[in-house]
């Protein structure tokens, strides 16, 4: 059985380079039947955020990522990290090292001095004397001296390291806590991991995770190192790429089932499909299919995707998706106004802004209404007034044209812009009257004709 995890380190926002591990492993398991785990790193409590771990919590509840079992929080696993250090000294395949941090530091400064790379150099790894007084000691490997270490890397190939490139790596801190490299050995072995699917910002660490598992007496799982996501000129990504915590996504309007297709589709493939559903991709996610290049991420793209997903939801999906934006749309409004707002808007955000452009009162764009300071803005008004006054507000295109027929030859299409929504772009104006219906929508064309008068000097509501 395949058993793949996502093991985060609680310690930032999670964000889309790792929710996208976090989703290529969810699926492969879920794919092949298998079981998909999530397990908290959070041994490192200098750096552990309370905020963080929720923030995981969250993403997956978005987006709808289920784990089997319950989580695994490593900071309650420290007994049993320490049953297997012990395990590693008593075998002698690990020791305790007595280098204080200002000797190692010496000995590095001196290392770079001589134009080597700066390196443990192995001191106690087969000390037998009376260790130095007051120094807590961290415990290290014993790692090879000779030969290669070869990582059978599902995506990358073959990648060969020579022993001599890995020194004898602390595996413990001096306070017994485990380091990363150990704990997760530790535990992808006892929990079963199959297969770990990871960026390749890890490839440095694997040598030294499979000189842990055989040092340990566990199988080597199979490794699948993916290629970060860049931006469009191939660097990495960074926050002003628009790379944002995982919820952030959520508040900007996008939908997640957008935000998955988006991140599946970066380094992985099929033909030349680009829309998949979580359930098409439960069925057909393969880690065959994932790219061996870097992906760039495209933020139009995903733009595209989430009109895309918007566009597929019925309008009572769509309410309820806008109710967290503080928006509440009654039914027969949604009805009226959410065609429009789909044909327009790409997310959420703007669709929440369209509709509040709608119904509330309109802030007239300065420069439309002063070219509209004038007596024929004025007759063209009352007119619209005098015709709406007298249609029936049943549908939106009815009421265009028989409002069209009436008001000919001039088209003040512009100037009932300016009244009701205060701008002249914006969803088709007859949409709109229907939305804020007729007394809504009259006095508001009352309302400009007053403001123009105003301007004008001259009194309205005599002419
Ligand atoms: N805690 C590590 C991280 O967040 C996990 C890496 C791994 O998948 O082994 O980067």
């Amino acid at each position: 059985m395949i058993i793949t995890r996502f093991a985060p380190s609680p310690t930032g926002n999670l964000h889309i380079g790792g929710l996208r591990t976090a989703l290529f492993n969810y699926l492969y398991a879920r794919a092949k039947g298998g079981k998909f785990l999530l397990r908290i790193e959070d041994t490192d409590f200098a750096r552990n955020s309370v905020d963080a771990k929720e923030g995981i919590l969250r993403a997956f509840e978005w987006l709808g990522l289920d784990y089997d079992g319950t989580i695994e929080y490593q900071s309650k696993r420290l007994a049993l990290y320490k049953q297997q250090i012990q395990k590693l000294l008593d075998s002698k395949a690990a020791y305790y090292c007595y280098m204080s941090k200002d000797e190692l530091e010496t000995l590095r400064e001196e290392q770079r001095k001589r134009g080597e790379t700066p390196r443990y150099n192995r001191k106690y790894r087969d000390f037998e004397g009376v260790p130095p007084e007051r120094i807590a000691p961290v415990v290290r490997l014993k790692a090879p001296l000779s030969g290669e270490i070869v990582i059978d890397d599902k995506i990358k190939g073959k990648v060969s390291i020579q022993a001599t490139e890995i020194d004898d790596f602390i595996i413990a801190r001096s306070d017994g806590t485990p380091i990363y490299n150990f704990s997760a050995v530790v535990d992808d072995a006892l929990m079963g991991v199959t297969d770990v699917i990871r960026g390749d910002d890890h490839l440095s660490n694997t040598p030294k995770q499979i000189l842990l598992y055989q040092a340990l007496g566990f199988p080597v799982p199979r490794f699948f190192h993916i290629p970060m996501i860049c931006n469009e000129s191939g660097k990495k990504l960074s926050k002003r790429d628009g790379a944002m915590g995982v919820m952030d996504y959520a508040q900007a309007g996008y939908l997640p089932e957008a935000l998955l297709n988006f991140l599946v589709r970066l380094g992985w493939s099929c033909g030349d499909e680009e829309i998949f559903s979580k359930q098409t991709l439960l069925q057909i996610f393969d880690v065959k299919d994932i790219n061996t290049a870097p992906s760039a991420y495209n933020p139009s793209k995903l733009l595209w995707l989430n009109h895309h997903y918007l566009n597929a939801q019925s309008n009572d999906s769509l309410r309820a998706l806008l109710e967290p934006f503080g928006i509440s749309i009654e039914p027969q409004i949604a009805e009226i106004l959410f065609p429009a707002l789909k044909e327009r808007c790409k997310t959420l955000v703007e669709m929440k802004e369209h509709y509040l452009e709608i119904m509330n009162p309109p802030v007239y764009d300065k420069k439309l209404f002063a070219k509209n300071v004038q007596q024929g803005a004025l007759d063209v008004l009352a007119q619209s007034f005098e015709i709406l006054q007298s249609l029936a507000f049943d549908d939106a295109q009815t009421l265009e044209s028989a409002f069209t027929q009436n008001i000919a030859p001039n088209k003040p299409f512009l100037l009932l812009r300016l009244a009701l929504l205060g701008k002249g772009g914006g969803v088709p104006i007859f949409v709109a009257m229907m939305a804020l219906g007729k007394d809504e929508s009259l006095r508001r064309i009352a309302e400009l004709r007053s403001a123009i008068a105003a301007d004008l000097g001259v009194d309205c509501s005599t002419q």
